[in-house]
């Protein structure tokens, strides 16, 4: 719309001509009124005249307030921060404001009768034809935002108010305010992002600048415990657990004001109290004028990172086919393991094991089985170790096995590290199924023992290594020491254990005897002691053979040649007017006890000899009686109820408690040695031996004191109320020949 020339906002003028016209015109109506004169009529003219130039000037002025509020009006609309476009029925732009044609980036003459869809962007095209529809048909008022495509291509946001008018041609039109939304929509967009973050895994708290809790998260709530409201409105050291130092928050609060950023591990404490470990980090947000309008901090507990670790850990440490521990794991407890045995004295020892015949089995059936039976012999190798001991993977068909608090002494120390090591080869000899196929595999065992001097990791797998290829080159399936010595010890004991097996059936062993007297020189038995006449070592002690006997169960028969042979005895001495009172006292040894037929065993022998059964009686020890106390009195009722004796061997150096002592059909308590041997010189020993015999009165049984050797405790003992003895005194140990002629010295 163009604006109106500005003429006639000039000052008025007086116009002749038109004054003339004027007044002719005004005189023609007035003809016939009564005469008036000229002077009259030239003043009501030029009065009238005055009246029509005033009401002229205030047309004029109208019209001008008309022509300025329309341009007003007019501006306002193509100026207006608001968009507006009028559509046709048939949504073509009739008309267009410049805010509108510059939002669309077309000229406005351009938009003119274009289709308004071909601003709209494809995937909303639909939704605009039905609102457009609605508006159109419903005369309704309608809002939606769409996605409006600009000239040059450009997408924004924008939102529409469409209104539905009549025009006066009696068309439908739709005039539409619109207006760009782009930012706002971006604005949205990115708060429900934050939201979305802020309710992240992490627990999240807000404060303002003095450290006042604004915000938390719902993380927050469920790793302290607090409720947004308890937490809101008070500060973090709500959660403090005490265990950072005033130091620890100084230093957070530096790095705080110097780089705006924190970052650790803290301590908490939950609102129940637990404390927790968790990975804290405090941002400072800072406001546009540079100061810090808020801090965040974002925690999340350690325990999970923890897990992670100790996956780690397990991948570091731990061989992923058998899920025993790697090289590297045991180099470390090895380590350990030599500090220790340092520290207290005792050995320890490292096997190298290396399969005979993996390699085969891999080149012929394959890896898979390969694995299959490295992860059973990992199986069967933690069956085959103690408790603390470790097994190791080294990688291939090779495992290390690390002993720990072996003996002080060297000698036991290596075998028992031989018998770790036979052990070993007999559960890898026991046949493997592999899928369908049985497998027989044996191992070479390299052994080292450490805590005897200073040596380290490398020197001792080194040498576990090479006697691993020592035991390899002598035909494998077998166990070498690295030390030559140590070596010899070993052979020995196995040559003697071999030698053990055979001695039964090579009657080397024989029966000793003791003699068992009164005070008064009187004999009433014996106690069985064993010997084992060996062809090239001679005569060797029980004390040396009968725990390997124990271990290998060899003791099982040679107890019961034992037991046949003293009744053998009693009924020999029977027949003898000399000796048919004596009663033979024979050791029982905790495994040969605990054989389920033990009872069967004595009744057997008492039986094939026929001897009174009151004349044999058996000597148990406190820890076989500790072992199982309701198993062990069972058997000792049953062999009771025969007739048999019993007596408590070694005693006063176990418990000794009078409880235990009660529920046993015993007969006698034999004092230990050890307390006899001292009477004279320690007062300790002699309150043990007093409360022994007192003991003994108390329940009824009889004592006897072994190892007497002089007059003095001889003397002593009967002093204190003992009333039997045994002991180098009386005799020493002697066949039973011997034991015979000995007699005519006894009573
Ligand atoms: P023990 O049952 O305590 O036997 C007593 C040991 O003390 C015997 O040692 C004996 O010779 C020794 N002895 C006797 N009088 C004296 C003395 O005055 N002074 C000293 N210092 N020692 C004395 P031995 O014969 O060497 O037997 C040692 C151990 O072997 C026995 O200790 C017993 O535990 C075991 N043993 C012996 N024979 C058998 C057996 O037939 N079966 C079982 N299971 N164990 C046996
Ligand atoms: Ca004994
Ligand atoms: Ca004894």
């Amino acid at each position: 719309m163009s604006k109106k020339p500005n003429q006639t906002k000039q000052p008025n003028k007086p116009n002749p001509l038109r004054k003339k016209a004027e007044v002719q015109l005004a005189d023609a109506p007035q003809a016939e009124a009564p005469a008036r004169s000229a002077e009259e009529l030239l003043h009501e003219l030029q009065v009238h005249q005055v009246e029509l130039e005033m009401q002229n000037e205030e047309l004029r002025r109208a019209q001008l307030i008309i022509e300025e509020s329309r341009d007003r009006y007019v501006d306002l609309y193509d100026f207006a921060p608001v968009s507006y476009l009028t559509l046709t029925h048939e949504a073509l732009i009739a008309e267009v404001n410049l805010t509108g044609a510059a939002l669309l980036g077309e000229e406005r003459n351009k938009l003119i009768n274009r289709r308004f869809s071909q601003f709209v962007a494809p995937q909303d095209r639909d939704r605009f034809h039905r609102y457009f529809m609605f508006a159109a048909q419903h005369g309704d008022r309608q809002y939606c935002e769409l996605a409006l495509v600009r000239g040059d291509g450009a997408v924004f946001h924008a939102r529409l108010d469409c209104l539905h008018m009549r025009a006066g041609s009696g068309d439908s039109l739709v005039r539409i305010a619109f207006a760009d939304i782009t930012e706002r929509k971006h604005a949205e967009e990115e708060l429900r992002i934050a939201a979305i973050a802020f309710e992240s895994q992490q627990g999240m708290i807000v404060t303002d600048p003095a450290g006042v809790i604004l915000r938390v998260n719902q993380a927050f709530t469920r790793l302290t415990g607090y409720s947004a409201m308890e937490a809101v409105g008070q500060t973090p050291a709500m959660l403090q657990s005490e265990r950072q130092d005033k130091d620890f928050y100084r230093r957070m609060w530096e790095s705080l004001q110097q780089k705006r950023y924190w970052q650790g591990e803290i301590w908490n404490k939950r609102k129940d109290g637990k404390i927790y470990a968790e990975w804290l980090t405090i941002s400072a947000v800072a406001a546009p004028d540079g100061n810090v309008s808020h801090y965040v901090g974002t925690f999340s507990e350690i325990t999970e990172n923890k897990e992670a670790e100790a996956e780690i850990h397990r991948l570091a440490y731990y061989d992923e086919l058998t899920r025993l521990p790697n090289r590297r794991l045991l180099l470390d407890r090895l380590e350990q393991a030599l500090a220790f045995s340092k520290r207290h004295l005792r050995y320890g020892a490292i096997l190298f094991m290396d399969m005979d015949n993996f390699k085969t089995l891999n080149d012929t059936r394959g890896h898979d089985i390969g694995d299959l039976l490295l992860i059973m012999i990992a199986q069967r190798l933690h069956a085959a170790v103690r408790e603390g001991d470790s097994i190791a993977r080294f990688g291939g068909d090779e495992f290390v096995i690390l002993l720990e608090e072996l003996s002080e002494d060297v000698s036991e120390a290596i075998i028992q590290v031989g018998q770790v090591g036979e052990k070993v080869q007999e559960i890898i000899a026991a046949p493997f199924m592999l899928k369908d196929m049985e497998f027989n595999c044996t191992t070479s065992i390299g052994a080292c023992l450490f805590g005897s001097h200073e040596e380290s990791v490398d020197d001792l797998l080194r040498h576990a290594d090479l006697a691993m290829y020592q035991a390899k080159k002598s035909g494998g399936n077998n166990l070498r020491f690295y030390d030559p010595a140590m070596q010899a010890t070993l052979d020995e004991r196995t040559a003697i254990e071999n030698d053990l097996r055979q001695a039964l059936a090579k009657r080397q062993f024989r029966l000793y005897y003791q003699i068992q007297v009164t005070s008064t020189r009187h004999v009433i038995g014996a106690e069985t002691l064993l010997r084992w006449e060996h062809p090239i070592h001679g005569l060797i002690s029980p004390l040396q053979f009968i725990p390997l006997a124990e271990e290998t169960g060899l003791i099982v028969p040679i107890g019961l040649w034992v037991l046949h042979t003293a009744c053998a005895q009693i009924k020999d001495w029977s027949e003898q007017p000399a000796t048919r009172y004596l009663q033979l006292a024979v050791n029982v040894s905790p495994r040969q006890f605990r054989q389920p037929d033990f009872v069967e065993q004595i009744q057997q022998a008492l039986a094939a000899s026929g001897i009174d059964p009151t004349r044999l009686k058996l000597e148990l020890t406190e820890g076989l009686v500790l072992d199982n106390v309701s198993d062990t009195i069972a058997k000792m009722l049953a062999i009771k109820a025969l007739g048999v004796g019993f007596s408590m061997d070694d005693f006063g150096t176990g418990y000794s408690s009078l409880s235990y002592l009660k529920r046993l059909p015993l007969d006698q308590l034999k004092i230990d040695k050890s307390f006899v041997e001292d009477i004279s010189t320690d007062p300790n020993d002699v309150v043990i031996i007093q409360t022994i015999i007192g003991m003994a009165h108390n329940l009824s049984l009889n004592v006897i004191a072994e190892g007497v050797e002089t007059e003095t405790q001889l003397e002593l003992l009967n002093h204190y109320g003992c009333r039997a003895y045994q002991g180098f005194l009386f005799s020493k140990p002697v066949p039973a020949k011997e034991f015979e002629k000995l007699l005519v010295q006894f009573v």
